[in-house]
Formats: C-alpha cells, structure tokens, sequence
C-alpha cells in the first residue's frame, strides 16, 4: 500500500512508515495514492463471510506487499476478537453495532488494528516503540485497552485530573504493564499542549523511539473501512442501501468514503453531526467555515473544525459539487437526539446512545423528506450503557452496564500523579522508560 500526505502527493511512504508517523512531516494527512477496484471480491461476499473474512481478505489485498500471509491472519486474528453485528430496526432502518470490543465504542477497532500492526512491524525489526497521548476520556481507554500487554509498546496516556468519567479513569489506569498512566494536575489542554512539546524535545527523543496514535493515524481509519464491507455484504447485491454515520472528526465517514472508492456498492452517505454542523453547512452552502465547539449530548461528536475533513476534501479534489453527489448533510439538536432515543425506544424496544441517535434522526429525516426507498444502514458508535445520563432523560431509566465494562470498576486504579509542566512529563519519560 503506498500512501502520501493531503498536502504533497508526491511523496510516498508505506504503510508502516504511514503509521509510525502518524502526521506527514508537512503537516498533512496521509491518504492512500491509488484505491484498487475491489468489487469483484464485494460482490462475491453477500452474506456468507464473517467479519473475521473480511477484514483478513482486504488485509491481504492491501498490505500484501509489506506483510507475509501468515502475519496478516496473525493481525487480523489478534486485532479482531470482537465483530460488528448487524440488526434490523424498522421499515428501511438497520443498525451496524460497533460497540461489541473491549470499551463499547467503535475506536476499538481502529484502535486495535493499529496496536497489533505496530507490534508486528517491530517484531520483525527487533525495535521498540514509546506511545505518547493526552486524552480527555474515551479515545485514550480504547488506546489503553488495545495497546495492553504488547510487549515491544510502553503506552504513555496524559489525562485531565477529576475530568474524566469514574469507568474512563479505571480503563485508562487499571490496564497497568505496559500502559503508564499519568493523572496531570490540569485541563486536557494542559495534556495536550505537555505532549507536544515532548514530541519536539531533543533530549526525549534522542533517548526514547516516541510514537503517536491519535485518531488521524491511518492505521486507525483503515480498519473502520473493513466494517462498511462487512455491513454492506449483509444486504443483497441489488438491493440500494445508503449508510449513515455520527460524525464528528469525520474519520469514520472516511473510512466509508475509502471504502466506496475501492468499489463498495452504495447510493451515498448521509453524514450526520449535531449542531456542530460545519460539514453539513459546506454540503448545503459551499463554503467551510471553522468554528468553536458547543457541547451537546452527543459529546464525542462536539467538533468545531473535524481534522479529516482535509482528507474528504483531497479524495474529491476539493470538487463541492462531486462531494455533494456521494454525501447528504444532516443536523440533529439535543431535543431531536432525546426524542429520537424515546421513540425508538417505544416503536422498537431497542436502545441508542446519543451518537446513534443522532444517525437514526437523520435516516428517519432522510426518509421522510425524499422519495428514496433505500435500505439505510446507520453506524451505532457507542453502547447506550456509556451515556446513561442522557438516555435516562430520554426514557426514564439508565440502561444496564455490559458486563466487560462493568467489571473495570472493581479494578485497581493505578497512575502516577504529575504536575501541568513539560518538565514533569520528561522526567517520566526518561526515567522510567529509558
Ligand atoms: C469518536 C466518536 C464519534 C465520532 O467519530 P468521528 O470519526 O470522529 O467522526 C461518534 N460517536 C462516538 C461514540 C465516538 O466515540
């Protein structure tokens, strides 16, 4: 697989060089050069496959050139344990869960993947690698979750001390071994900012092979494209099916978008946020204007300016019009949110979080408004379980705690407690991981 930066499509890099950077030196986002036409193999999955199939069939095909066979079962076996399901709601609606892995969201997969294939890229090379992140709550639980017990990966997670959930703080500090978790007296901004300035310290990074996994790491997004082949196999072939995503930092409508040019068969994509609507507003008006976040239940979708918006713009040559046939904008409130858990909640006995119901409003908008008799597939991000708050206000009563989730509370919390300075967070380092 060769890729390049949205911003210099001239220069190529692998796939593990893709991954170990994770940014393009030039500040851009890397992108695969070329998308092979795979809808030979799409046609002929219809069903049968499981995910498992999929998602090693693919591997193959677009990291065969820099991984043996046995090591692409190996990641896909190690990287997959867990599968998306896929359930029928109501007249033209079907739901994809993506919240069966270790956190009950659909990160774990990128997250995974992109653990199990740095580990297998350093395995063969006999290296090291130091993964350094901030997080303020659920993306760093599912880098936690994936990276524990990988043998050549010491993990390095900064979160907001008293800032994140009960659950989020023991499934970012309880995975203990490799995973170093440091509770910082400060805002996620402070975390933030103390990364990146050990990134670009010459004393850190002369002693220690630093690395990121953050959500622009295409090693995350590639995974996510593996689900929409799986999702879309579960329909006929002729059967017209649009696929609707929660979308915040737009890296899994990407996904869908990488997997679409590889030939999956599909009428398009209905990109729906909350009234963090940027995106939605370029799609109606042509003109992408930034702007700060406003929080909404919907919280991981609280997006401003979505960083892989760069990407969709290079896939379709910065053509508005082009972008438009592929992608329908919707904008859904918290009201329409709560509503929307409530009702189909009564109609079907079946509950979303607050990202999923912002898809599920968007589809049931979708049809309403237009003559479009499509099936439509929504992405169901989260379990409902993660943000009892909001579907307690919805329906009158918190959902049960999954098992796996609720067994992290009995854990023991174990980080280590440092200052919001720089210099703290190298004295870590240094000392204990050198
Ligand atoms: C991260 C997240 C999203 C948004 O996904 P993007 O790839 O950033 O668009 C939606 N729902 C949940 C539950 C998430 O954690």
């Amino acid at each position: 697989m060769k890729l390049s930066s949205t911003r210099d499509r001239a220069r190529i890099v692998s796939y593990k060089e893709a991954i170990f950077q994770g940014l393009a030196p030039d500040g851009g986002l890397y992108l695969p050069v070329s998308y092979p036409d795979l809808s030979d193999l799409f046609s002929r999955l219809e069903g049968s496959a499981s995910f498992l199939d999929v998602a090693t069939e693919l591997s193959r095909r677009l990291l065969g050139d820099e991984l043996s066979g046995d090591d692409v079962e190996k990641l896909c076996r190690t990287a997959f344990p867990f599968s998306p399901r896929i359930v029928r709601s109501e007249n033209h609606i079907s739901i994809l869960e993506l919240f069966h892995g270790p956190t009950c969201a659909f990160k774990d997969f990128g997250a995974s993947f992109l653990a199990t294939s740095m580990e297998l890229f350093l395995a063969n090379e006999s290296r090291r690698a130091v993964i350094l992140t901030a997080t303020s709550g659920d993306t760093g639980s599912a880098v936690a979750q994936a990276f524990k017990g990988k043998n050549l990966i010491d993990v390095v997670i900064l979160y907001p001390s008293g800032r994140v959930s009960p659950l989020q703080e023991k499934q970012l500090t309880a995975a203990g071994g490799n995973v170093h978790a440091l509770e910082v007296r400060g805002s996620f901004d402070d975390c933030q900012r103390m990364v990146k300035e050990a990134f670009v310290d010459p004393d850190v990074n002369t002693i220690l092979p630093l690395t990121s996994a953050n959500s622009i790491n295409i090693g995350r997004l590639l995974p996510q494209a593996f689900y929409y082949v799986y999702g879309r196999s579960q329909y006929a072939n002729e059967q017209p099916v649009r696929i609707c995503v929660p979308s915040g930092n737009f890296g899994n409508l990407t996904a869908g978008i990488i997997a679409w040019k590889w030939g999956l068969k599909t009428e398009g994509f209905i990109a729906a946020t909350n009234v963090n609507d940027v995106v939605p507003e370029y799609l109606k008006s042509s003109v992408y204007t930034a702007r700060s976040s406003v929080h909404t239940y919907s919280n991981a979708m609280d997006v401003g300016d979505p960083s892989n918006f760069e990407r969709i713009l290079s896939i379709f040559d910065n053509d508005w019009s082009s972008m438009r046939k592929v992608i329908e904008g919707a904008a859904v409130t918290d009201t329409e949110t709560v509503e929307t858990i409530g009702s189909v909640w009564e109609r079907t006995g079946k509950l979303l979080d607050p990202h999923t119901a912002v898809g599920y409003c968007a589809a049931k908008r979708y049809l309403a408004e237009t003559e479009d008799k499509s099936e439509i597939l929504v992405l169901a991000t989260a379990h409902p379980a993660k943000f009892s708050e909001v579907v307690q206000k919805s329906i009158g009563s918190s959902p049960e705690l999954p098992d796996r989730l609720a067994a992290y509370l009995d854990k023991k919390k174990v980080a280590t407690m440092i200052g919001n300075t720089t210099g703290e967070l190298k004295s870590f380092l240094i000392e204990t991981l050198k």
